[in-house]
């Protein structure tokens, strides 16, 4: 089957790349969720970045008028039945995930490959909620998802070789670097990177530095582009901890505890970015990169 028409469910920070990203390389894509602000605030995303490129001459106006042609939004799953594949990226929660993928195998057509770009939920777990698992399969995108390279596929126990080819391959055609992984908790990606991040933020709460000296240590010193605390807050904190709590769970080594700074910041809604206020203060228009005055 030719994948031709695409859903991708959230709209969340990973949502509005995904939906860009298949777009703007010509697939009908249908993005859903469950805020109608969440819709609105991803076009509004897709079509400020869609302008920087084109001021950046990385496409043409053309381009930019045919991705956001190729895109419509719903606030119901049922909009996703004629899809040829789903790939689903609302909230890191496994009862959300398992819901919604029931809900998609009764809707979908029986060949629809299910995708999730879950950070570190288990793949055969999801499969394991239809009755497809053959056509579920791990689709992990990096934000920001229409700049970074890497899609990493993760073979759930059951996930068919096809399947694995096909989804590769349409990685490929959206001009990614895809990379297989099998799936135990975090796959490769959150099982390494999680750890550093909750070490960072462990670093902090004992007084050892504060947020900026460990983000200059790790910028300098190791040559990250980012560093751990101020990548978290783009992450989000929320997700960093939904990550950690599935290795805790997973592996069942004290060593994925998340540490309790990490555990009351998310409690307090002090997301990061998205919030406007992590281990950083983020404000409207600004790009100067601040503390939080908490710490
Ligand atoms: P987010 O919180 O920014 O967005 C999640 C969106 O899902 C929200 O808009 C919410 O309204 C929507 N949603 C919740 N329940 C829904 C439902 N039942 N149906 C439709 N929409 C629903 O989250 P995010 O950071 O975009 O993460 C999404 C997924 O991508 C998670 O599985 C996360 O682990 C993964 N991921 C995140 C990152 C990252 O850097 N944030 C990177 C890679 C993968």
């Amino acid at each position: 089957m030719e994948i031709k028409k695409v859903a991708v469910i959230g709209a969340g920070t990973m949502g509005n790349g995904i939906a860009h990203v298949f777009a703007q390389n010509n697939y009908t894509v249908i993005l859903v969720d469950v805020s109608q602000p969440a819709l609105d605030k991803a076009i509004a995303t897709i079509t400020k970045n869609l302008d920087r490129m084109v001021v950046k001459a990385t496409i043409t106006e053309e381009v930019k008028a045919t991705t956001l042609k190729n895109l419509s939004t719903n606030t119901s799953l049922d909009a996703c039945k004629d899809a040829d594949l789903v790939v689903e990226a609302a909230t890191e929660n496994t009862d959300i995930k398992l819901k919604i993928f029931k809900q998609l195998d009764e809707l979908c057509k029986p060949e629809t490959i299910l995708a999730s770009n879950t950070s570190s939920i288990s793949i055969t777990k999801i499969g394991a909620a239809t009755k497809r698992p053959d056509k579920v399969i791990g689709m992990h995108f990096m934000n920001p998802v229409p700049l970074m390279k890497l899609v990493e596929i993760i073979k759930g126990y059951a996930t068919s070789a096809e399947v694995t080819a096909q989804i590769t391959d349409c990685s490929k055609q959206l001009g990614k670097i895809p990379v297989e992984a099998n799936d135990y908790p975090g796959f490769v990606a959150n099982r390494i990177l999680m750890p550093m991040i909750n070490e960072a933020i462990q670093t902090l709460h004992e007084g050892v530095a504060g947020v900026s000296e460990i983000d200059t240590v790790m910028k300098l010193g190791m040559a990250h582009p980012m560093g751990p605390l101020q990548l978290a807050d783009f992450i989000g904190l929320d997700v960093c901890l939904a990550i950690l709590k599935v290795l805790h769970d997973g592996f069942g080594n004290p060593k994925y505890a998340p540490c309790p700074l990490l555990v009351n910041m998310v409690t307090a809604g002090y997301l990061g970015a998205k919030t406007g206020e992590g281990f950083y203060k983020y404000e409207a228009g600004s790009k100067e990169l601040k503390v939080s005055s908490r710490f």
